[in-house]
C-alpha cells in the first residue's frame, strides 16, 4: 500500500470527548470515526486490526473444536420472554418495533437464539458435547458509553456457547475454553490475568474474566490478586479474611446521645473519638425500585454487586437524600442521611454483612437527626436473620486461599467465560434425549471475547508519547518504508524495490511515497504504530538503510537485503 493512497487522516489534536489513551490515539491516528455516541466507523486501518484479532480468535476456536455460525443481529421478543429476560434485562437492551408492531431487540448477547437453535438441532446425547460460536456486532445501550472502543454501544464480540450432558462435560469444555482464551490473547501480544468474577446479567454459577492489567483509568475493574498463590478475583466477587480490628466500642451502657452534624462516618468517629470499626453503618439502597437497608462495620465498604445478588435484584443504587427523607417519613421518622439505623424499618429487607456479627457496644443510627445510640448490641436491634458477604475487599486483606496479603490492580475485561448450567435450557425447554431415553435440559456454558475492546486494550498496554506500539501480530501493517527524499532517484528506487520484495514475501508493507519532510513521515509512522520502519536516506549511497523497531530508541544501519531477512525471520510465524 502506498501512503499517498492509504485512507487515513492523522490529527494533531486529541478529540475533545476522549478521556483515555486508546480512544485518543485511535482517533488521532485515523483508525476510527465516531458516528454517534458509542458507535464508531472502523476505517481501513482499524478494520485490518480487527480482522487480525478475529482471525487469531477463529483459528484458536476452530483448533479447540468449536464450530462457527452466524446468528441474526435482530432478535424477536418471544425468545426473550421464554428465557424470562425480556422484563429483567433493563435499559441496555435496545428494543424496537417492526411495521407490524412486533417487539424486537438488537442482540446484546445471543443465549436465547443459540438455545433455540440447539433445541431444534441437537436431539440426542450422541450429538453432544457441542460448542458453537460466532463473531458479530452486538448492541448494548450502555448508560455511559465512553473510552472509545473500550465501552461502545455497538461493538464486535466473539461469542461461543457449549452444550453438554453433564457437569463434567461442561467443566472440560470450560477448561478447554480457558486455555484457548489464554492462547488467543497471547497470540495477540497481550498479557492477561484470568480472574474469578460475578456472573452478572448472563447468569450462571461460575465465571472467570480475562483482564488486561493497566494502571490507567481505562481499567474499569479492580482486581484483587495474591502474589503467593494463584488467587485473583474481580472486586465484585473477591473475598478476603480481615486483619484484626477493634470491634468492641467499650461503652458501658446503651444510651442515646446528641451527635450534632455528624453526617459522615469520619465526622461521627471524630466527634466520639472512636475508631470507625465500632460504628455500625446503615445505608439505604434502592434495589429494583424498592428500599433495602444494608448494614456493615463502618471501617468497611459495601460491594454493590454482592449486595445486588444478596437481594436478587437486577439493578441497585444508593437512595438519594430526598428518597431517604421520604422513606423515613413513611416510617414515622424525621431523619436525614447519616443518622439511619435498622430500628423500626422492619418492612424492608435488611442485609447485614458478616462484619456486623462480632460487633459489641457499638454506635448506630436510630433514625433521628443529630442523634446516635452508643453502647448498642445486636440484641438492641431487630433480629438479623442471616449474614452475608457484601463487603468490598481492600488491599492488605488476607488471601482466602493462602492467607497472604492481597494486592489490588486495575484491569480491562477483554474476555469472559461462564458456566451457565440450565439457566436457559430449562425455561426454554431445550432438551435432548439421554442414553436412558429420558429428556434432559442441556448443560450450557458461554464464552465471550470483546474483539474491538481487545484492540483498544492492546493500545492501553502498548503505547508511548509518540503513538501506538502495536504487537506485531495485530498491527494493521508490519512495516513502513520511508524514503527521506522522494525526489532522490536512488532513494526511491531502493525504496520501491524493497517494497516489492517485501510484498512478494507476504509481508504487509506501506511505502510512504508522500512529498513530505522526513520528520512528518516519522511522526505519522510512530502515531499509527507500524512495528518496523525502514528509512531510505543519504546512507543509501554507502549501500545502507536505517532499520528501526517501533518500541526501541536506536536505529541500526544495515544493507537492504539484511533488512529483508530480519523481517522475514520476525514475521514468518505470523503469516
Ligand atoms: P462490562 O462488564 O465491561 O460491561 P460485560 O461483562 O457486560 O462487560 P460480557 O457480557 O461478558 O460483557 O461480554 C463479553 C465481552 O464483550 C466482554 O468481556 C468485553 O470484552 C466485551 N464487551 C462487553 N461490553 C462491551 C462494550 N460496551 N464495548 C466493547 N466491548 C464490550
Ligand atoms: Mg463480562
Amino acid at each position: 500500500m502506498k501512503m499517498s493512497k492509504l485512507f487515513v487522516q492523522t490529527l494533531r489534536e486529541n478529540p475533545s470527548d476522549a478521556e483515555v489513551i486508546s480512544h485518543k490515539l485511535l482517533v488521532r491516528a485515523g483508525y476510527i470515526r465516531k458516528l454517534t455516541s458509542g458507535v464508531y466507523n472502523y476505517l481501513p486501518l482499524m478494520w485490518r486490526v480487527l480482522k487480525k484479532i478475529e482471525r487469531i480468535t477463529r483459528e484458536e476456536m476452530d483448533r479447540a473444536g468449536a464450530q462457527e455460525l452466524l446468528m441474526p443481529f435482530v432478535q424477536p421478543k418471544e425468545l426473550w420472554e421464554e428465557s424470562g429476560r425480556w422484563d429483567v434485562y433493563g435499559a441496555e437492551l435496545m428494543r424496537l418495533k417492526d411495521r407490524h408492531d412486533r417487539d424486537m431487540c438488537l442482540g446484546p448477547t445471543h443465549e436465547e437464539i443459540i438455545t433455540s437453535i440447539a433445541r431444534e438441532g441437537l436431539k440426542s446425547y450422541k450429538q453432544l458435547p457441542v460448542n458453537l460460536y460466532q463473531i458479530q456486532s452486538k448492541f448494548r445501550d450502555e448508560i455511559r458509553p465512553r473510552f472509545g472502543l473500550l465501552r461502545g454501544r455497538e461493538f464486535i464480540m466473539k461469542d461461543a456457547y457449549s452444550f453438554a450432558t453433564s457437569e463434567k462435560e461442561l467443566m472440560d469444555e470450560y477448561e478447554n475454553m480457558a486455555k484457548t482464551y489464554k492462547r488467543i490473547f497471547e497470540r495477540c501480544g497481550l498479557e492477561t490475568k484470568m480472574v474469578q468474577s460475578d456472573s452478572g446479567a448472563i447468569g450462571g454459577k461460575i465465571s472467570h474474566e480475562f483482564m488486561v492489567i493497566t494502571d490507567t483509568d481505562a481499567g474499569e475493574n479492580d482486581v484483587f490478586y495474591c502474589d503467593s498463590c494463584d488467587y485473583a478475583a474481580n472486586s465484585n466477587h473477591a473475598i478476603s479474611n480481615l486483619p484484626d480490628a477493634i470491634v468492641d466500642g467499650g461503652f458501658k451502657q446503651a444510651e442515646i446521645i446528641d451527635t450534632p452534624n455528624t453526617h459522615s462516618i469520619e465526622e461521627l468517629s471524630k466527634f466520639l473519638n472512636i475508631p470507625s470499626s465500632v460504628i455500625l453503618k446503615a445505608i439505604l439502597y434502592i434495589a429494583d425500585s424498592k428500599p433495602v437497608l444494608a448494614l456493615i462495620r463502618a471501617d468497611r465498604q459495601i460491594e454493590e454487586t454482592k449486595l445486588m445478588n444478596a437481594v436478587c435484584a437486577n439493578e441497585i443504587r444508593i437512595a438519594t437524600a430526598g428518597e431517604i427523607e421520604e422513606i423515613m417519613k413513611e416510617h414515622g421518622f424525621n431523619a436525614i442521611a447519616g443518622f439511619i439505623g435498622p430500628k423500626g424499618l422492619t418492612d424492608m429487607p435488611v442485609i447485614a454483612d458478616n462484619t456486623v456479627k462480632d460487633m459489641k457496644n457499638f454506635v448506630v443510627g436510630i433514625n433521628q437527626t443529630d442523634k446516635h445510640l452508643v453502647g448498642a448490641n445486636l440484641s438492641d436491634l431487630p433480629k438479623i436473620e442471616q449474614y452475608y458477604d457484601i463487603r468490598l475487599c481492600e488491599a492488605g486483606d488476607f488471601c482466602p486461599q493462602c492467607g497472604k496479603p492481597l494486592k489490588v490492580t486495575r484491569g480491562i475485561e477483554v474476555g469472559n467465560i461462564f458456566q451457565l448450567g440450565t439457566k436457559y435450557s430449562e425455561p426454554m425447554n431445550a432438551v435432548y434425549t439421554d442414553i436412558d431415553g429420558k429428556n434432559k435440559p442441556f448443560i450450557m456454558g458461554c464464552y465471550g471475547i470483546g474483539i474491538s475492546r481487545t484492540a483498544a486494550a492492546a493500545i492501553e498496554a502498548h503505547h508511548d508519547e509518540h503513538g501506538i506500539i502495536w504487537p506485531v501480530a495485530i498491527a494493521p501493517y508490519h512495516v513502513i518504508i520511508v524514503p527521506v527524499n522522494i525526489k532522490d532517484e536512488t532513494q526511491m528506487q531502493v525504496a520501491q524495490s524493497l517494497y516489492e520484495t517485501l510484498q512478494n514475501a507476504g509481508i504487509e508493507v506501506v511505502l510512504d511515497d508522500r512529498d513530505e519532510r522526513a520528520g512528518v513521515k516519522f511522526k505519522d509512522a510512530d502515531l499509527i504504530g507500524f512495528p518496523y520502519r525502514i528509512t531510505v536516506g543519504k546512507s543509501i549511497n554507502e549501500g545502507l538503510v536505517e532499520f528501526k523497531i517501533r518500541n526501541l530508541e536506536e536505529t541500526i544501519k544495515i544493507e537492504p537485503s539484511q533488512a529483508i531477512s530480519i523481517l522475514e525471520e520476525k514475521i514468518k510465524e505470523l503469516i
